[in-house]
């Protein structure tokens, strides 16, 4: 048994929590897990070397993220670059989990090229 407030364990058999004075639950629900994946778009882009670098980048810093293209409407693999990506497919867009998506377009903002202040050429 648990206690959905504090998540302390208690053996079979306790009805409450000692602490917080809460009913026991059999499972803990996570309530950090979303209830559906709401994926938000930080990157759309027809530049697929741009698509892989912001995406090295999110990964870099812990943050899943996924690259969807427009008109195939479905997920690939970047693992496939060059060999079965075809630039007539269409904008991308690189897309993470909406608890990610701060960090991840403050990321992308304070790297992107068209930011950059040495940019004088
Ligand atoms: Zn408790």
């Amino acid at each position: 048994m648990f206690c959905p407030k504090c998540g302390d364990e208690y053996r079979t058999g306790f009805k409450r929590c000692a602490a917080c004075d809460t009913d026991l639950v059999e499972k803990l629900v996570d309530a950090r897990e979303p209830a559906s994946f709401e994926m938000v778009t930080v990157l759309e882009t027809g530049d697929q070397s741009l698509v892989a670098v912001a995406k090295s980048m999110l990964e870099g810093a812990g943050i899943p993220c996924i690259a969807r293209n427009e008109r195939l409407q479905n997920l690939f693999g970047w693992g496939a670059i060059g060999t079965g990506f075809n630039t007539a497919m269409g904008p991308i867009r690189l897309q993470v989990l909406q608890e990610d998506a701060e960090a991840a377009k403050e990321l992308l903002v304070s790297r992107a090229p068209e930011h950059s202040e040495e940019d004088d050429a």
